[in-house]
C-alpha cells in the first residue's frame, strides 16, 4: 500500500530530524489538521471502527446524567456553571444525560454546555444531537477548561484519555530508552533512543524489571486531570473519567490501534486507525492529588453503574419493549456490567474538591 500524505511528511521529518517519540507521531496520526483520523470519517457507532459505551445503551449516559446533577446539587446547585464533555463522539452520552437530568429543570438551565472535540465530521454529529442546548466547541481540553472561566465544572469524558498521546520506554537490560518512531526499509519501526526517563516517569517495579520491559508514560493525560483538579479546587464542581485501563501503574506494552472493526498495526498509516493505549488511572489520581484535589476510585464500570441503579433502570426500560426489545436491553446491559465485557476493563474515576463527601457510586 502506497504512502499517504502524512505518512510521507512524517517520514520526511523522520529522515531530517532523526526518529521521534510516540507521542508526536500518535498526536499527528490522530489530529493533523489535515489528515489526522479525527479529522475524517464516522469512526464510532455500529459501522464504525469501534462502539462505546453511549452507542451500547442509553442507560449509560442516563446514569452519567442524574450524577452530574447529583453532585452539583450536592454543590448548593450553583448557576451558571460549565457542563464540560471531552470527546464527546457522536454526542449520545451528553443528549442521555441531559434527557434524564431535566427531572431537574434548573440544572439544564444553569448549565453552559462546552465540549471539546477535534474533528469536524465528530462536531456534526454533536450538533445534531445537541443543537437544542446551544454548546460551545472548542478544540481541545485546554481550551474547553480555560472557556468555564471561574463558573463551578461539572465534567465528563468518555474513552477521552485513552486518546492523548503517550511515549513508550523499553528496559534493554542496564537502562530505560524511549521507543522513538523510526524509519527502516521505507517503514515506520520502533528505534531505541538515548538512555533515560524523563522526570515524571515512575517506574513502578523498577528495582528489576525484566529485559524488554515497557513503560507507558502520558504527561499530557497527566496535565490535564491536573488542570480538571485544579479548575475542581478552584471554582467547584466534580469530574468523572470513565475509560479502559488499570488501577495500579504497572509495566506492559498496551498500546492499540484499530481500522474496521480489527486490530491493525500503530506504526502503519497513520491517520487511518485509531490509536489507543489504556490508561493509568493511578497516574491520574496521583496528578489530581498533587493538585489539591480528591481523586476517587477508580472502580470497575460494571460495579459503577451496578451501585447508579442500572439494573433497575433497565427494568423501567423493559416494562414498555416488546420481547425483542427486552432481549436487546438484557444484551446491552450486560455488556456495560459484565467482568468478560466492558464491566471490569472499564473503569471509572472522580475528581472532587478536598472536602468533598463520597460521590455516588465510589465507597469511600
Ligand atoms: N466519548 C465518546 C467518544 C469517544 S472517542 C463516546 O463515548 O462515544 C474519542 C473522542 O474524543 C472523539 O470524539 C474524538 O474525536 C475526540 N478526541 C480525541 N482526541 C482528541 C483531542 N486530542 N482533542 C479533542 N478531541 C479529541
Amino acid at each position: 500500500m502506497s504512502d499517504g500524505p502524512l505518512a510521507r511528511r512524517l517520514k520526511a521529518q523522520i529522515a531530517a530530524d532523526g526518529p521521534t517519540p510516540l507521542d508526536v507521531y500518535w498526536r499527528a496520526a490522530m489530529t493533523d489538521p489535515e489528515h489526522g483520523y479525527y479529522m475524517g470519517g464516522h469512526p464510532i457507532g455500529a459501522e464504525g471502527d469501534f462502539t462505546t459505551a453511549p452507542e451500547i445503551s442509553q442507560i449509560f449516559g442516563e446514569l452519567i446524567g442524574l450524577w452530574l446533577v447529583d453532585r452539583w446539587r450536592q454543590a448548593g446547585a450553583p448557576n451558571p456553571f460549565a457542563l464540560i464533555e471531552l470527546g464527546p463522539g457522536r454526542g449520545q452520552l451528553m443528549a442521555d444525560a441531559l434527557r434524564a437530568a431535566r427531572l431537574d429543570p434548573t440544572f439544564g438551565d444553569a448549565a453552559n454546555l462546552i465540549l471539546a472535540e477535534a474533528g469536524p465530521e465528530m462536531r456534526a454529529e454533536q450538533a445534531k444531537r445537541l443543537a437544542p442546548h446551544d454548546p460551545d466547541w472548542r478544540d481541545d481540553w485546554q481550551s474547553a477548561l480555560a472557556m468555564a472561566d471561574d463558573m463551578p465544572i461539572f465534567l465528563v469524558a468518555n474513552e477521552f484519555f485513552d486518546a492523548l498521546p503517550i511515549r513508550q520506554f523499553a528496559w534493554d537490560g542496564d537502562a530505560w530508552r524511549e521507543r522513538l518512531v523510526g524509519c527502516e526499509d521505507d517503514a515506520f519501526a520502533f528505534v531505541a533512543g538515548p538512555p533515560g526517563l524523563p522526570p515524571n516517569a515512575t517506574p513502578p517495579d523498577a528495582a528489576d524489571p525484566p529485559e524488554g520491559a515497557i513503560l507507558e508514560v502520558s504527561t499530557e493525560r497527566e496535565d490535564a486531570a491536573t488542570a480538571i483538579a485544579r479548575q475542581v479546587v478552584a471554582s467547584g464542581g466534580a469530574a468523572l473519567l470513565i475509560d479502559y485501563g488499570h488501577g495500579t501503574s504497572k509495566l506492559g506494552d498496551s498500546l492499540q490501534a484499530i481500522r474496521d472493526g480489527q486490530p491493525a498495526d500503530p506504526l502503519a498509516m497513520p491517520g487511518a486507525a485509531d490509536i489507543t493505549s489504556h490508561v493509568d488511572f493511578a497516574s491520574l489520581g496521583r496528578a489530581a492529588g498533587k493538585a489539591g484535589a480528591r481523586p476517587w476510585g477508580p472502580v470497575d464500570q460494571g460495579a459503577f453503574l451496578l451501585a447508579l441503579g442500572a439494573e433497575a433502570r433497565a427494568e423501567a426500560l423493559k416494562r414498555r419493549a416488546d420481547a425483542a426489545g427486552a432481549a436487546e436491553i438484557d444484551r446491552a446491559v450486560r455488556r456495560l456490567l459484565h467482568p468478560l465485557a466492558m464491566g471490569s476493563l472499564f473503569k471509572a474515576m472522580a475528581i472532587t474538591p478536598p472536602t468533598s463527601p463520597p460521590p455516588p457510586g465510589f465507597p469511600p
